[in-house]
């Protein structure tokens, strides 16, 4: 594919609440371009018009995206440029694009990106959670079951996590939350950003859910729950490893040989493995 002569697929971040938060380039780049992909073109259609924008827009979204990204691709290659945006903050992050932007970048065509609003980065900036590690999980599961296995799986993750989360189900994860990670998990729950309602709950996990429950907005609007990521402390650094080593060994082996076996392996002490494999035993 000659790239000099393809168009170039710009993604474009849009606002999440607050319409102030369009850069100028963001409006640039969608005046300029031949045609613009968004996942609701009414919805996008009262942005566009706030900004003066009247570029031709496509319709591209989950059910279409396989269609209409060939569309698109013909459009790059032939040299048309591209925005594709999405009903609100990032394309991609929970919402349509990457079967577009995988096949352009599969063809060697050009991709960028005009960077602005997502409600992860927004949320987590001001929550006063570590943002050094964190873990971005998309939505939980609709259902209780599906919810509380992803929820045990992230159970000893030390990184803060993030969820998006829709009104009718904040009360249901922060209550499952709070029964799987632990009722003293901090959390941090960050509703309708950038918006006039724009509010912060934080506290205990139990303190969140009550504090939600309390309010009568608490399960209107738009929710990003995060998480602090699991405390480990020294004594339990590593002991996982050597707690599936014991319980491996313990039926095969007498005791003291585990925790000889198992100390030698991990470099933990001798006497704490023992007693750790006389508790198991007993378990
Ligand atoms: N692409 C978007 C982004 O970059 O943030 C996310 C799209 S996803 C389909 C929509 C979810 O993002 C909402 O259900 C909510 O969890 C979160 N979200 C979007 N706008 C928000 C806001 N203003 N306040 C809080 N959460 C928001």
């Amino acid at each position: 594919m000659n790239t000099e002569t393809s168009g170039i697929l710009y993604i474009v971040a849009t606002p999440i609440g607050n319409l102030e938060d369009i850069s100028a380039r963001a409006i640039a780049v969608l005046s300029s371009v031949s045609l613009i992909a968004a996942e609701d073109t009414r919805h996008s259609g009262r942005l566009l018009q706030a900004l003066g924008v009247d570029t031709r827009m496509m319709a591209l979204h989950d059910h279409n995206e396989r269609d209409r990204a060939q569309q698109l691709l013909s459009k790059l290659e032939s040299g048309e440029d591209i925005a594709l945006i999405s009903d609100a903050g990032t394309p991609l992050i929970s919402d349509p694009g990457f079967v577009l932007v995988r096949e352009a970048r599969r063809r060697g065509l050009q991709v960028s990106p005009v960077p602005g609003p997502s409600a992860i980065i927004s949320a987590l900036c001001a929550a006063g959670l570590p943002t050094d590690r964190f873990a971005f999980e998309g939505f939980l599961p609709a259902k209780k079951g599906g919810r509380c296995a992803i929820l045990e799986r992230l159970v000893s993750e030390s990184a803060t996590l993030v969820f998006y989360e829709s009104p009718h189900r904040i009360l249901d994860s922060v209550a499952d939350i709070a029964e799987v990670m632990g009722a003293d998990r901090e959390l941090v729950i960050a509703r309708e950003l950038t918006k006039t309602f724009e509010t912060f709950y934080s506290g205990a996990a139990s303190e969140v859910l009550q504090s939600l429950r309390q309010d009568p907005h608490g399960s209107r609007g738009e929710f990003v729950i995060m998480v602090a990521g699991a405390v480990k402390d020294a004594a339990d650094e590593g002991m996982e490893e050597a707690d599936r080593l014991l319980k491996l060994l313990l039926p095969e082996l007498p005791v003291k040989k585990v925790a000889k076996i198992v100390a030698d392996i991990t470099g933990k002490s001798k006497n704490d493995l023992y007693q750790r494999a006389l508790s198991l035993k007993e378990a």
